[in-house]
């Protein structure tokens, strides 16, 4: 038996518990001894039998004076009861429909159980309490030949029909098969250095710890050794990167110059420090790998754009790549407008459209752009935007062609907390836009409480009548019945009902228009256009809106149901307000009272940092709600502890070590096989 042995080969696992194994992703042994338990239940304290009291849990140990079947007064259960007894005294135990129990036990024996003290007739009784055989009574606690009592108990992410007792009864005779089987391929150095445990005591102490602290520090080995390989593959792949081959770019200075002077507005310092650091990568004649963060509003298009430009006039071509038609078309838009006397022609490719071809200089796009039948001439430049939407094998497809790679340029504005940074996106060179444009106004957050919806909707009509526009978020398209965590969907504010109600009722004297993902991409485009064209004043609209829009003259942002979203999503949507020099406002309505919520909403009232919020958020909800981050498919334990910065940092400076020493891996045989395997199940940006 080794790691990768088969669970259908192991005894007692049949074609049945397969299948459900299966249900949990457990296919191999190492699965089996890598599924680790989510908590513990704590039965390590035996208390003596007159010292119980009715207490959630407890564990007792002691002989079997009697135990028999009987049937309940209404013969419709068997129940078996029983007497045990240790030095203090005596309790009666009774079992509900377990009558081969009295096959199993026999008065004289020595058992170990735990379970829950009940009271009933004013007579206390241990009801349905786990058991197990003790063969000698005088033993020590923790006992290691115990599994289900008397010790800190395993409890398993379960599916139906596998449950946690079932699960320790198969992993523990796994554990004492692996003794003295060197398969740990984290380095003995590493240990040493690090203070880790070694395997296979840590296999032991997250299963069958013989404390909480065990347990602790065996977690912490696996979080580690996860980071650590994780970061293996970032650093691997760059090393690997840093070796190909792109164009260098000359900065044309005179040009660029030039073509800020023009602009409308002045460059605020991080979008200058950006750009140079952009141009300057650009000239090296590798590829540059440079993720440009920006809060929203903070004016990442036209650092980008400004890219282009030199690129364009060096004779090459830009490739900018947009999640969605609709941003895809607002960049078309936007950079047209801004090269209109340029001489830099600018084409769009999406699904539906195609205004002018692959000769471009700058082409914009969704993910139609990397279908194979278009062709790049000389293609020096990707950029794109909201870069944590797309996959791996896209951004691969793109940046592949024959003689050079090109330098590549991602974006985002969901704000990305620094451990996720460096975990995700490792050596990833990095200009972070950390001011807005100049000018703008704090929006003003408020909660809007039932009563006050009245005064709000007033509210709303004088920033019409001030010219102002209006998007008004719902988070659902259509009202529905639907019961979720108890939480009625009937509450929840749906588009089409919203609709109905401001246009028809509310504001049945201005304009109002609906937007969702279920409308076609025409109909959605127009609808944007006629927004943007201020032919709508209030736009009420899904989560659709939530990237990127950018309608300056939009001064108000109302999200009903605002619990439901999270924090740096709300973030994203008061981002769509505020882009101008207009005093902007975000109204938040809700229904939810939960405590969890209004914690977490007031951060949204306190800061108009996307980056604090967005640590929040990650303290609050954890990494699994960041949105795009799951589709990485990071293992659980390693996204809880990205959480620690600490352990992140020093799972990267020991891969960055190693890899130095021995960039193959040669001298490590099993981390490497390790890598291979880990890297089958992982899909990095
Ligand atoms: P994001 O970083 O969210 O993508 P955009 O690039 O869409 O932001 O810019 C938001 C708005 O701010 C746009 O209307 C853009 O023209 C404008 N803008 C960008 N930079 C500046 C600046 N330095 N001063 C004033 N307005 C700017
Ligand atoms: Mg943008």
């Amino acid at each position: 038996m080794n790691f990768s042995t088969l669970v259908q080969e192991l005894p007692r696992i049949g074609p049945q518990y397969q299948k459900k194994l299966k249900k949990l992703g457990i296919k191999t042994v190492r699965d089996l001894l890598f599924h680790f338990p989510h908590r513990y239940e704590d039965f390590s304290e035996i208390i003596p039998i007159s010292n119980i009291r009715l207490k959630e849990q407890i564990c007792i140990q002691g002989k079997i004076l009697e135990i028999e079947n009987n049937r309940t007064w209404k013969r419709r259960m068997i129940l078996t009861q029983a007497l045990i007894q240790d030095q203090s005294g005596a309790i009666k135990v009774i079992w509900f429909n377990q009558p081969y129990l009295v096959n199993a036990l026999k008065s004289g024996d020595f058992v170990c159980l735990a379970g829950k003290l009940a009271l009933r007739k004013g007579e206390t009784y241990l009801s349905n309490p786990i058991h197990e055989k003790i063969p000698n009574p005088k033993f020590q606690i923790p006992n290691p030949s115990l599994t289900h009592t008397g010790r800190l108990i395993p409890v398993y992410p379960e599916t139906e029909g596998l449950s946690s007792k079932w699960l320790r009864f198969i992993i523990k005779p796994l554990l004492v098969g692996f003794k003295n089987k060197n398969l740990d391929s984290l380095p003995r150095k590493i240990i040493k250095d690090k203070k880790l445990m070694p395997l296979e005591k840590a296999l032991w102490q997250i299963h069958f710890p013989d404390s909480i602290k065990l347990a602790t520090a065996a977690k912490k080995r696996f979080s580690f050794e996860e980071l650590f390989l994780i970061q293996l593959l970032i650093l691997r792949e760059r090393m690997k990167f840093a070796k190909e081959k792109s164009i260098a770019i000359p900065l044309n200075l005179k040009i660029i110059q030039s073509f800020i002077r023009k602009l409308p507005f002045k460059l605020t310092d991080s979008q200058k420090k950006s750009t140079w650091q952009i141009l300057k990568d650009m000239e090296k004649p590798k590829p540059m790998n440079r993720l440009l963060e920006g809060d929203v509003g903070s004016g990442k298009t036209i650092v980008a754009a400004i890219a282009a430009l030199n690129i364009a006039k060096a004779g090459y071509q830009t490739v900018f790549m947009a999640p969605t038609e609709i941003l895809s078309k607002q960049h078309f838009q936007n950079l047209s407008q801004l090269f209109k006397n340029s001489h830099i022609s600018v084409g769009l490719l999406t699904g539906k459209e195609k205004i002018k071809n692959e000769e471009s200089d700058i082409l914009i796009g969704t993910q139609a752009l990397i279908q194979d039948k278009v062709k790049f001439k000389k293609l020096a430049l990707v950029i794109l935007d909201e870069q944590h939407r797309f996959g791996v094998k896209q951004r691969a497809k793109l940046c592949r062609q024959k003689d050079f790679i090109p330098h590549l340029l991602s974006m985002t504005a969901t704000p990305i907390p620094r451990t996720l940074t460096l975990t995700i996106y490792g050596d990833l060179d990095l200009s972070s836009i950390t001011e807005l444009p100049t000018g703008r106004k704090k929006i003003i957050t408020k909660f809007i409480t039932p009563n006050k919806r009245q005064e709000a909707y007033d509210f709303i009509r004088k920033q019409v009548k001030q010219g102002r526009q209006v998007f008004v978020i719902c988070p659902r398209i259509e009202p529905s019945e639907v019961k979720e965590n108890n939480l009625s969907w009937a509450e929840v504010k749906a588009v089409k009902e919203e609709y109905e109600k401001l246009s028809k009722d509310i504001f049945s004297d201005l304009k109002v228009g609906e937007l969702h993902g279920k409308m076609k991409t025409e109909e959605k485009e127009k609808v944007i256009k006629n927004f943007k064209e201020r032919k709508i004043n209030i736009l009420v609209s899904t989560s659709v809106i939530e990237v990127g829009i950018d309608i300056p003259n939009a001064s108000l942002i109302m999200i009903e149901g605002a619990e439901r979203f999270g924090l740096s999503q709300l973030h994203q949507f008061r981002g769509r307000v505020g882009r101008s020099e207009y005093q902007s406002f975000c109204f938040l309505f809700t229904e939810s009272s939960a405590k969890k919520t209004g914690q977490r909403l007031r951060a949204l009232l306190s800061s108009n940092n996307g980056f604090a919020l967005a640590e929040k958020d990650l303290e609050i909800r954890g990494p699994g709600d960041f949105s795009g981050i799951r589709q990485w498919g990071i293992p659980d334990l390693s996204m809880a502890s990205l959480k620690d910065i600490f352990l992140v940092q020093s799972s990267r400076n020991t891969a960055k070590e190693i890899l130095e020493e021995d960039p193959e891996l040669k001298k490590y045989p099993l981390l490497r096989e390790r890598l291979e395997k880990f890297q089958q199940n992982i899909h990095l940006e």
